[in-house]
């Protein structure tokens, strides 16, 4: 029997993972078979683990925290999204090239799709100004907003962010400057303050009722963000389990070449998270 093609993901913990339990609804969506490991790759053999995955006939890999930034800096290629976030989620070869690409901003605006959610010409608020921040902006100022406010806890990370994007539309602030700032059209929770089931200091101005509110993390219950959301009048609020099956349907794409339905992915999730919770 021929092998099967052979994908992973690397991270440390990676127990968490529902990548293999994506990757194998995409791959019965098409009638494809193939082999999808999560592996826990001690902190000193990243680079090696790599290689080696490679070397011996691995087709695609990704990479989770807290590798993504040395996975961009192994790669003999980085795709437009990977080189501004200076970060990579998905690698593979292309024609004796390591190729990386950073597909969390495709995932996040597949969802957007998914929800009907449009940003054209929309005030953006960005909370936070770590790595996942950092991955989707590229993304979300393709989609031609009228202004993204990035806001962190360290007030300097997020005026460090906004000056490397270098573009007008986007400003750099405090959480607490936001009590200047008025409604914004939609918020992106991008802190993992909801991990902890804490909740950034946000004034009550910036959100209304027609406002949505998105966290990227995701749960079997609505997050504290997006309660702090409802408990304000905002009907549309997502969390980010969408954004999650969409970055792996992008990396999907990379490495099949084929579109997958991210839909029936997610409701399989939720219904398998509700069992577990
Ligand atoms: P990082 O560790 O790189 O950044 C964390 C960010 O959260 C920083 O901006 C930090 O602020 C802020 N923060 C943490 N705790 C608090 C708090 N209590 N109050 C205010 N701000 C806080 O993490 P990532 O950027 O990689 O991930 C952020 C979130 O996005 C996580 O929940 C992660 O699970 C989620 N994510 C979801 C994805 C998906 O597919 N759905 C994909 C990628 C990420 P400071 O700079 O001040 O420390």
């Amino acid at each position: 029997m021929p092998e099967l093609a052979r994908f992973a993901v690397f991270g440390n913990p990676i127990a968490h993972s529902r990548s293999p339990d994506i990757h194998r609804l995409f791959a019965d969506q098409l009638g494809l078979k193939l082999s999808y490991e999560k592996i826990a790759v001690p902190e000193d053999d990243f680079e090696k683990a790599v290689a080696d995955f490679f070397q011996s006939g691995g087709r695609g890999l990704n990479i989770t925290l807290p590798f993504k930034m040395r996975a961009a800096r192994l790669c003999d290629e980085l795709l437009p999204a990977a080189a501004l976030s200076e970060a990579a989620n998905t690698l593979w070869y292309r024609n004796g090239i390591l190729v990386g690409d950073s597909t969390d901003g495709a995932g996040l605006l597949q969802d957007f799709e998914q929800l009907a959610w449009t940003l054209r010409q929309r005030r953006l608020l960005l909370i936070g100004a770590g790595g996942a921040a950092r991955g989707v902006l590229p993304s979300l100022l393709a989609q031609d907003p009228k202004q993204i406010v990035i806001a962190n806890r360290s007030s300097q990370r997020a005026v460090d962010l906004a000056e490397q994007a270098g573009d007008p539309r986007v400003l750099g602030l405090s959480l607490d400057a936001l009590a200047e700032q008025g409604v914004f059209d939609l918020i992106i929770n991008a802190t993992s303050a909801s991990v902890s089931g804490a909740l950034p200091t946000l004034p009550n101005g910036i959100v209304g009722k027609d406002s949505a509110c998105y966290d990227m993390m995701y749960a079997a219950k609505p997050t504290v963000f997006m309660e702090w959301a409802m408990a304000r009048g905002v009907q549309a609020c997502a969390d980010g389990l969408g954004m999650l099956v969409g970055q792996a349907a992008a990396s999907f794409h990379h490495w099949h070449g084929q579109r997958v339905q991210i839909g029936p992915v997610v409701e399989n999730l939720r219904r398998q998270m509700g069992q577990e919770a």
